[in-house]
């Protein structure tokens, strides 16, 4: 259901994150100007904080495979239309099998992975070439923001309280914002694993959460490779744990993993990470290569995956209210799905269907024929 003849900055869009931020560059794109309203800051969740590694064919067997085809190939177009370093390249991915227990330190490679002399019993290429690459999601999120406010698009610092309803509750007429009220004809829910909050406004939505998880950066003693790794790997303590080390072009390396099931609290900028998942993802890189053990840390951080009830995204407009929608509950994909997200949903609100991928089994619809 489009909304009428949206005019400048009738769209309103809660939650700057990177899905927030990609529809309002697409709505930018197709001529219209959006409002783009944050309680915390631009990436100040897990946007801001994400690996950022992409795939091309990693969701093929699952029903957001499309949408992540589509959005491989617009992360590569908009490393050059962006006309920003959003630290966008093509990557090589390993599986590693390690332990931080002693044990013999593996002789060095003269390969690309030299860097790995850590205790390593296995390194298995995991893709083909071109099908995975990175981008650094921060600068992703701002470029993507910045470049719809070039457009006319505005960011406005404060907290969505509510929606408002015509009198006979069938279509938007604003929302509710610290108190004040700025007209609306659409209004997008992304507010990533906040969007639970949405349901007191649509009771039809599904509850949608968030599941914490930690990373760090560190900036290594001597230059490491470029690719991606998945790890096993065994602590000291004899747990096995499944780190992801994202070496990036700016020269740090990206490590994340410990995952716990920690309440979301309402203030983004208050996520502390555990001082225990932070020691074990230095351990974890210490395990693989001498250049991270001894490397300097640069960034100790937690956030939340917005996570759905049925583990995948929620997109398209919301049943039953004319001008609602939501595009939230991208897991741990919402960097990969975030431009087709962000082109699929400005076509819905523009044009009132979305002819570049099919949302159907994405609709929040899915949830309502279930009961
Ligand atoms: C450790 C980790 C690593 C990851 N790595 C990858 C990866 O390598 N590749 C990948 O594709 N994905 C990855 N992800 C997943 C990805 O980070 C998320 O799916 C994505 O960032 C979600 O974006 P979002 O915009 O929906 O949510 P968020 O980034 O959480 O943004 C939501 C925004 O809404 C704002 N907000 C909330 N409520 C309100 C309100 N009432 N009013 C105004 N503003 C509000 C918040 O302040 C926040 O800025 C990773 C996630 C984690 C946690």
């Amino acid at each position: 259901m489009a909304a009428d003849n949206v005019e400048e900055h009738e769209v309103l869009i809660c939650g700057a994150g990177i899905i927030g931020s990609a529809i309002a560059y697409y709505l930018a794109e197709k001529g219209v100007k959006s409002t783009v309203v944050e309680k915390g800051d631009v990436a100040c969740a897990s946007s801001g904080k994400a690996g950022g590694f992409l795939a091309l064919d990693w969701n093929d067997s699952s029903p957001v495979g499309p949408l992540a085809r589509l959005s491989y190939a617009l992360h590569k177009e908009l490393a050059t239309t962006l006309g920003e370093d959003t630290g966008y390249r093509e990557v090589r991915t390993f599986s590693v099998t390690a332990s931080a227990k002693p044990g013999r330190r593996r002789a060095a490679r003269k390969d690309d992975l030299g860097w790995l002399d850590g205790n390593i019993t296995r390194v298995t290429e995991m893709a083909e070439e071109g099908t995975t690459a990175q981008v650094h999601p921060q600068k992703l999120t701002r470029a993507l923001l910045s470049a719809a406010e070039v457009k006319g698009a505005r960011l406005l610092r404060g907290t969505v309280q509510g929606v408002t309803l015509s009198a006979d509750g069938t279509h938007v007429t604003g929302v509710t914002v610290d108190g004040r009220r700025l007209p609306a004809k659409a209004v997008v829910i992304a507010m990533g694993p906040w969007s639970g909050d949405a349901t007191a406004w649509f009771p039809g939505l599904p509850r949608i959460g968030g599941q914490k998880a930690h990373s760090i950066l560190v900036r290594p003693a001597r230059p490491v490779g470029a690719d991606c790794l998945f790890a096993q790997l065994v602590t000291s303590s004899g747990q096995r744990t499944e780190p992801e080390v994202y070496p990036r072009p700016d020269g740090t390396v990206y490590i994340c993993g410990e995952s716990d099931s920690s309440a979301v609290p309402d203030d983004p900028l208050s996520i502390t990470p555990r001082a225990d998942a932070m020691t074990a993802l230095q351990e974890a890189g210490a395990a693989m290569s001498s250049a991270l053990a001894e490397g300097t840390l640069e960034a100790q951080q937690a956030c939340f995956l917005p996570t759905s009830p049925d583990g995948l995204p929620v997109l398209g407009s919301i049943p039953g209210v004319k001008g609602a929608y939501i595009a939230s509950g991208h897991s741990c994909w919402g960097i990969l799905n975030a431009p087709a997200t962000g082109k699929a949903m400005a076509d819905c609100i523009v044009d009132g269907n979305c002819s570049c991928v099919n949302l159907a089994a994405l609709s929040p619809d899915r949830f309502l024929r279930r009961r």
